[in-house]
Order: C-alpha cells, then sequence, then structure tokens
C-alpha cells in the first residue's frame, strides 16, 4: 500500500533541502536574485503538485468530511480512501490533491462514525419477523450483530448469509440457543416464551448439548437463569477449555460473585445482580434454594417470574453498599462486560410504547407486522407499574455507578422483545447510555470498539483507521454535540460498500 502521508512528508524535505542548497549558494546581498529564485521555487512546486494529482484506483474517497474515531474523536476535513473493502488511508483534504478521475463522495458538513453494532438481539423472538430484521438493521446503520439466544440451525442461516454477502447485510456473531437448566424457561409454548432456549434435565444433557453448539462453531455461549451450579461449573469449563466467552443471566441458583469466578464473562441486563448487592442476599439465597425444588410443578417461566418478583423488589429496597462495592470489585476483577439492555425496560415499565411517537415508529415495520404489534400493544392496559418503573430507574443509576468504577458496556437492545424496533432501538440504547453518565464518545465506543474487543476483532473492527474493515455511517449532524444525531444517517457503508438514503428506504418500502 502506498502511504500518501510519507509522500507529503517527502515533498517537504525536498524542499528544505533545496532551501538549504538555496541558502548556501545565494549569499543574502543578492537579495533580487534570491526572490527569483523563490519565485521559481513556487513556481516549481505548483506545477509539482498538479503532476501529482493523486488518483486512487478502483477506490471511493470521502472528502472534507467530519471523522469521528471512537477512541480520537472528531477530527474535520478529512479525506478517507475506501478500497477492497477497508479504509487504505485517510489524510486532511487539504494535504494531497486528488485526480478529477476519483470516484469521490462530498463529505462537506457530513460526519463520519462506525458502523454500530447491536449486541443483544434474537432473530428466533418473532420467527416470521426475522428475514425482515435484517433490512431494519443496515437501514439504521448496525453493521454487525451479537444474537444472543435462538436454535441454532435458525440463527445459523442469518449468520451464514451474513458470511455470503459481507457488502450488504450486517455480520452475525451467535451463541446459538440459550443452555437452561431443568425448568427451561423459553421453551416454545406461547408467543411471550418462543423456543430460544436448549432444556438440559442432568449434566449428561447439558454435555451433550454444549459439545454440540461448540462443534458447531458458535461464536460464544450463554447461560440461563435455571442452570444449577453443577450445571454452570461444566458449562464454564467447557467455555474455557475451548476458547469461547461465557455471557448470560446470573443463575438463580448462584450468586454472582460465585458466577463470575467460575467463567461468566459478560452480563446481559444486569439480571439478578441485586440479589447478590442486598443485605437480605443470604436470607434469600436461601429461599430461592428451596423455591428452585419446585414442589408445585410450575413451568420454568412461572418458576422464574416467581422468583423475580419475590425477591428483586426486596433487594433494590434493602441495598448493602458493601456487598455493592464487592460485587463490583470482582466484576472489575475479572473482567466482566456489562450489557445492561436499558432501553428494553424503559420501554417496558414505562410501556413507551403505548405513546404517539412509538406509533410513528412502528412505520417501519411490514404492514402485517406493524397490525400485529398494535394489536398487541392495545391489549395491553395502560396502568404503570411503579415498582417496575423504580427498577428501571435502579438500573440506569448503577450503570453510571459502574462507569465510574470502570466497568465496561456493550450497547445491545433485545429486539424484537419489547416491541423494540431492530436497529432504531440500537440508538435509543446509546441515549441511554449516556444518560446513565458515559461520556458521548463512550457511549459510541460501546456500540464500536467495545463489541468488537469482545469478538477479539479490536484490531480490524469498530474504527476509522487505516486497514480498518470499511463498516462506516455518514451523518447529517454531530453527535458529538448531541448523542442523538446517530440517527441523522445519510448513507451506510458495508465492507466498502456504499448504500445511500435512496437504497436504504427501498429496503424497507413495502
Ligand atoms: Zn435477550
Amino acid at each position: 500500500m502506498k502511504n500518501f502521508t510519507k509522500l507529503i512528508q517527502f515533498k517537504s524535505s525536498i524542499r528544505n533541502e533545496f532551501n538549504k542548497a538555496h541558502k548556501f549558494f545565494c549569499p543574502d546581498f543578492f537579495i533580487i536574485k534570491k526572490k527569483i529564485l523563490l519565485f521559481m521555487i513556487f513556481l516549481f512546486h505548483i506545477i509539482s503538485c498538479s503532476n501529482e494529482d493523486v488518483f486512487f484506483e478502483g477506490a471511493l474517497v470521502i472528502e472534507n468530511i467530519g471523522v469521528i474515531d471512537p477512541i480520537y474523536g472528531l477530527e474535520e476535513n478529512m479525506s478517507v480512501v475506501i478500497k477492497e473493502g477497508r479504509i487504505l488511508d485517510i489524510f486532511k483534504t487539504s494535504e494531497i490533491s486528488i485526480s478529477k478521475k476519483n470516484k469521490v463522495y462530498n463529505g462537506s458538513d457530513k460526519f463520519l462514525i462506525p458502523g454500530l453494532w447491536d449486541a443483544h438481539i434474537h432473530f428466533a423472538f418473532e420467527k416470521d419477523f426475522a428475514t425482515f430484521m435484517p433490512n431494519l438493521f443496515i437501514y439504521h446503520g448496525i453493521t454487525s450483530l451479537r444474537d444472543t439466544g435462538g436454535e441454532f440451525d435458525f440463527v445459523n442461516k442469518f449468520k451464514q448469509e451474513a458470511i455470503n454477502n459481507p457488502r450488504a447485510k450486517s455480520r452475525v456473531k451467535i451463541a446459538g440457543p440459550l443452555i437452561d437448566g431443568k425448568f427451561n424457561v423459553y421453551d416454545g409454548k406461547n408467543i411471550y416464551y418462543p423456543k430460544l432456549s436448549v432444556q438440559n434435565i442432568d449434566n449428561k444433557e447439558l454435555i451433550q448439548n454444549v459439545e454440540f453448539l461448540i462443534e458447531k462453531n458458535v461464536d460464544f455461549l450463554k447461560a440461563y437463569e435455571m442452570l444449577s451450579p453443577g450445571q454452570f461449573k461444566i458449562l464454564s469449563n467447557l467455555a474455557k477449555e475451548n476458547n469461547l466467552k461465557l455471557t448470560g443471566h446470573v443463575p438463580l441458583s448462584m450468586d454472582v460473585i460465585e458466577a463470575s469466578n467460575l467463567g461468566l464473562n459478560s452480563l446481559e441486563h444486569l439480571r439478578n445482580l441485586e440479589l447478590s448487592m442486598t443485605k437480605q442476599s443470604e436470607g434469600l439465597s436461601e429461599e430461592r434454594k428451596d423455591l428452585l425444588k419446585n414442589k408445585s410443578g410450575l413451568e420454568g417461566s412461572e418458576l422464574r417470574s416467581l422468583i423475580h418478583s419475590m425477591q428483586r423488589m426486596r433487594s433494590i429496597n434493602d441495598l448493602d453498599s458493601v456487598k455493592i462495592k464487592n460485587v463490583i470489585d470482582v466484576l472489575i476483577k475479572n473482567n466482566v462486560w456489562q450489557i445492561p439492555t436499558l432501553t428494553l425496560y424503559q420501554n417496558i415499565s414505562k410501556k413507551l410504547y403505548k405513546n404517539s411517537d412509538y406509533l410513528e415508529f412502528l412505520n417501519l415495520l411490514p404492514k402485517q407486522k406493524k397490525m400485529e404489534w398494535i394489536k398487541r400493544i392495545n391489549s395491553i392496559n395502560s396502568d404503570i407499574n411503579q415498582k417496575a418503573v423504580d427498577y428501571g430507574l435502579w438500573q440506569k443509576k448503577m450503570v453510571g455507578y459502574m462507569h465510574k468504577k470502570g466497568i465496561s458496556f456493550m450497547a445491545g437492545t433485545d429486539t424484537p422483545i419489547g416491541f423494540l424496533i431492530p436497529g432504531l432501538s440500537l440508538h435509543h440504547e446509546i441515549e441511554e447510555l449516556h444518560e446513565s453518565g458515559l461520556p458521548v464518545l463512550e457511549a459510541i465506543q460501546s456500540a464500536t470498539t467495545n463489541p468488537a474487543k469482545y469478538f477479539n476483532l479490536e484490531n480490524s473492527l469498530g474504527r476509522i483507521k487505516s486497514g480498518f474493515v470499511a463498516d462506516l455511517i455518514i451523518l447529517a449532524k454531530n453527535p458529538i454535540e448531541d448523542i442523538s444525531n446517530t440517527k441523522s444517517i445519510l448513507a451506510v457503508i458495508k465492507e466498502g460498500n456504499l448504500m445511500d438514503r435512496t437504497y436504504l428506504d427501498s429496503l424497507i418500502s413495502k
């Protein structure tokens, strides 16, 4: 790769040598002669520049744009050269004169950010909606996805489609199904509990199911809430042996410190964290052990809801600052990522989906899906449960506190659960994280550099740097001034393929 910044430096070093030589041969008293010589140097420079207009063959040059790298922040008036799916070079637009032959996008008054990740989605939650979800993700600039639970064959289809169409579809990382215990929660009995999980009656079954997923090359594994401590231990060992990250909800049979020390290295929705942060944690733990025997033979989802309703608010209302500190210290020590999915709980607890502006968002959905969601939304009463709202507020406070302590976050939503619109909800999540205490750049990092790092892709994805994958978004407005400007999308670039507004609109027209 030819380095054009070096070319500029080379040109100026030649100029310096020329000046030195000139000073030596032309003493100062020949003033006029010097002026003529300077004029000649000037002329030489103009001619040489016009001769050196640079042509980037087969490339796209975005000229004069405000580049927002998630680590360095904004640099104005930059040119970004994209070739063969990668960022070839970045330089000040004024530094290099480019040939008229180049394919150029005028980036004046516009901003460039990396393509975004939604680190918590479920293709398998509404299977009849799944085939439309990729369009909504691209439409909203979500160029990478982390599917956190669904039957392997179903979610793998989306992963493979993205591998086969890297310039049109968002890349997909998959966990396969949630790995649950004997009383599994997402067993497929109704639309609220579709089959997202795999039941594991005993250890033997768990080993078989997990080894199957490892053989199928899943990208990470996800532990669910009804696992026994023994099952969780086997799962975390298998994950470690195979170099796979283990995410999940803290199993109700365990304490977050125990789960984290065994290898739970990311935590979704802050789920069950509060149970280890309350003054009553020991008593609640004993109570759960008894409840988990499931003497009245409840379904997995009923048993889990019962435990949440019995223990969540008791924990939140009786927190213990020392225990909170102990939990956070362990999470920091073990580098446990947090995917708090704040938007999900805000939406559910405040029933935001009933507001008129939310109904406007539903226009992004295919007509039939929109009608179906409206019907379901209308069937839900408008009463607000203050306890649920309080819990949502606690989550945001906890995110702010964890951030101050140095915990790392990934932006994720849980879409399409909770009527969250694929793609749009990720922008709302970035706003929620910012509102909870993450400075703008760190909120952007939560959807760019952080998920890239989680998947060991930090040297090729999530930044605007030479050599990085050209997954980018061109914005009309500056997100550093107002984080909600991440939604002002003019074009999305996936592995070098620029999809303009007209194309993006065509993705959702029905
Ligand atoms: Zn989820």
